[in-house]
């Protein structure tokens, strides 16, 4: 289904870009993962991402708050891919804290990798994706893409700006051949929630199975956390040819959190 495409995930050394890349991978494109890691985690993913594939497979250190890095990343791609058809914006950080005690270094950080990485890349790879009339561009917001939760300031911030620059973008390349959308995960238990769970607790005075039930699956009717590979999925489908009509798009997938 992705046979002949190339893919950039950014933030694919974990969680849920993980399961994007390797999902990509199984359907046939060649991908580049980014993010930070160990060494030994990394061969092991690229390896397992080239038995999917059978197409090479490469990593980008570049760091999502170095606007340089991110365009040497998208160069780098394009030249020993040929072409940089998929583009997944997925990095992402957290941090909890009332808003007027929000630490200024977090709430830059947050911006930067949540919302400006996603700028940079785009900005990096749209120009080829342009001038061959094709392209996916994947931004993965969050359920608070499209409703607040209290002591999430910047990133509550950074997922409503994300949609905005998807939206933008989608109606600038609407009659290129090129679609770009945003998903909106609800709650999945990766390693970003599961280090905000201790945060929370103390910020609201409970414990950390008290978070799990009644703050994290309270906001979710299904109450199940999400899985990377319903995630996976959807981002592959709106990478296919079949998707061609889906542009502009915030496509929800949060257990009917956000319908109430
Ligand atoms: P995760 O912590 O498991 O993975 C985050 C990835 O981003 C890692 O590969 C990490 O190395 C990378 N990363 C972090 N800072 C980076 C930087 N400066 N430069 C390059 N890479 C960087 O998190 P996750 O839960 O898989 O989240 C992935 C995306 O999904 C994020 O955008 C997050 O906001 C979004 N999301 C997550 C959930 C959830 O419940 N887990 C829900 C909705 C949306």
């Amino acid at each position: 289904m992705l046979k002949n495409r190339n893919a950039i995930i950014t933030g694919s050394t974990s969680g849920i870009g993980r399961g994007i890349a390797l999902k990509l991978a199984e359907k046939g494109a060649r991908v580049m993962i980014n993010g930070f890691g160990e060494q030994a985690e990394i061969e092991a993913l690229l390896d397992e991402l080239q038995k999917r594939s059978g197409q090479p497979a490469l990593y980008s250190p570049a760091d999502m708050t170095k606007p340089q890095e991110i365009e040497d990343m998208v160069r780098v791609a394009e030249t020993e891919f040929g072409s940089v058809d998929i583009l997944v914006n997925n990095a992402g950080i957290q941090f909890v804290s009332p808003v007027e005690e929000f630490p200024i270094d977090k709430w830059d950080a947050i911006i930067a990798v949540n919302l400006n990485s996603a700028f940079h890349t785009i900005r990096a790879a749209l120009p080829d994706m342009k001038s061959r009339g094709q392209g996916r561009i994947v931004n993965v917001a969050s359920a608070h893409s499209k409703a607040a939760s209290p002591f999430k300031s910047a990133y509550v911030a950074a997922k409503h700006g994300v949609v905005g620059l998807t939206k933008t973008v989608a109606l600038e390349v609407a009659e290129l051949g090129i679609t770009v959308n945003a998903i909106s995960p609800g709650y999945v238990l990766t390693p970003l929630v599961a280090a905000q769970i201790p945060a929370t607790a103390k910020t609201r005075g409970i414990t950390e199975e008290e978070v799990k039930r009644d703050v994290l699956l309270a906001a979710q009717p299904t109450k199940r956390f999400i899985e990377v590979d319903d995630i996976a999925e959807t981002v592959a489908y709106l990478c296919s040819d079949a998707a061609k009509g889906i542009t502009g798009a915030n496509i929800s997938i949060d257990g009917g959190w956000t319908a109430k």
